[in-house]
Formats: C-alpha cells, structure tokens, sequence
C-alpha cells in the first residue's frame, strides 16, 4: 500500500456545510546539544497553537450548476448556474511521536527537530522548504513557545509546512498571485501569521489568524501535490 505522506487533507460536502480536516502525521526530535526540551510540553504547545490558529470557520462563495427543464419538446433545456454560500469548518488532527534521533523519523512522518541556536542565526525557525515535512525550531525559543508567549512561530512554520508563502515579500507573486498583499490588505490582517521576519505587523504575541483565503490556498496546495515535499 502506498503510504500518504504527513499531510492529509479531507474535504466533505454535506449540503451547505464543508468540513476540511487537516491531518498531520509527525514525530518530535530534541537534537539539541544539551537535550534539555521537553518535547510533551512542546507537542502540547504545537496542537494547542495550531488548533487556535487553523480551526477557523467562515463562508465560501460556490456555484452549483442543473438543467431547466424548457416544457416544450422543440426547445432545448436550459443549463444555469446559480451562487450558493457554503459553510466551511475546519478541524486539525495531530499525530504526534516523540523521537530520540531524527533518522527514526518515518517516511509518511513530518519532523519537528530543536536544534541549537548556532544552528539556526537570526531565525525563529526553518523549514526546508515551502511544502516541506521539516520544520526546524530554535532551542532559544521553546521555553517561551510552551509557555505561550510566542504564538507565531509554530503557526507560521506550520503554515509554510502546508505550503504558505510571506504575504509582505516582494516577488512572492511570482509564486503565488493571491499572496502577495497590498498594504490595504496588510491593514486588515495585521495579525496574519504569515508575516515574514522583520514585517512591521509580525508580533510573537499578536500574529496568529489566518485568512479564508489563506485555507483555500492550502486546500489547493494539497490537491495540486505541493505539500509533503522531501
Ligand atoms: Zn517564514
């Protein structure tokens, strides 16, 4: 059987109600030097973030298409297409393994590896890459993750884990048109978690919503094969 990669992400209709699980595989490493982390406490922080940040609900603009039946045998039955609003939830599920070195990580497996600050200078925290099953965490910042003073980190490496972009990075429409912001769309979403080190908005405290369109984008991502990279 061929395994699913950390990422699963199931949508399911039920008349005007989309519910969206995000399912994650994955295994937490302490590859620090001292191996003082405690990895429940920091598995407990990550779902408690990730459910406050990615379990959002909010309406969504669909289209339902059907045949008008005409009456009269010589006319054609028409095709329409009518607007509807759809309800969508989204729900997060976490697997989660704690692990003693990373090579025990499995392949369907995403990686959560602290690693010494001299690992990682002048950042928070990696990944990979956008769409990748590695998020790296600085040593530095785990005590104030736990302690949930910084609420951004791990929605943000998460949110480049599923494939997300930094809305305030120029070029990044290269990439991705609908994620590159103007400063309009920075004002009402000042508390984005996809605000790239150094933006004005980023605030450990404060950056931690994301947008409709933002899920969409990462409902996408997965169809289109783009997370679960390497
Ligand atoms: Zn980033």
């Amino acid at each position: 059987m061929e395994q699913k990669g950390g990422w699963t992400i199931i949508v399911n209709e039920y008349g005007m109600t989309i519910d969206v699980l995000l399912d994650l595989y994955m295994s937490l490493c302490d590859s620090t030097t001292s191996k003082k982390i405690n990895l429940t406490d920091l598995g407990k922080a990550i779902e408690k973030q990730l459910k406050s940040t990615y379990e959002i609900s909010y309406d969504k603009l669909c289209y339902t298409t059907g045949n008008i039946k005409n009456g009269l045998d010589y006319l054609p039955t028409k095709k329409y297409v009518r607007p509807v609003v759809k309800h969508v939830q989204v729900h997060i599920k976490l697997h989660q393994r704690i692990i003693y070195h990373i090579n025990q990580k499995l392949g369907n497996e995403h990686l959560v590896d602290v690693r010494d600050a001299n690992k990682l200078i002048g950042l928070y925290g990696k990944v990979n890459k956008i769409g990748g099953t590695e998020i790296y965490l600085k040593e530095t910042f785990i005590p104030s993750i736990i302690k949930g003073l910084d609420k951004n980190t791990i929605p943000h490496e998460f949110g480049h884990s599923l494939g997300l972009y930094h809305v305030d990075e120029p070029w990044v429409w290269i990439k991705s048109m609908r994620e590159q912001w103007n400063i309009q769309k920075m004002i009402k979403n000042k508390t984005n978690i996809m605000y790239g080190g150094g933006g004005v908005y980023l605030n450990d405290r404060t950056s931690t919503t994301i947008t409709p369109e933002q899920m969409n984008i990462i409902i996408e991502n997965y169809k289109l094969g783009r997370l679960n990279l390497g």
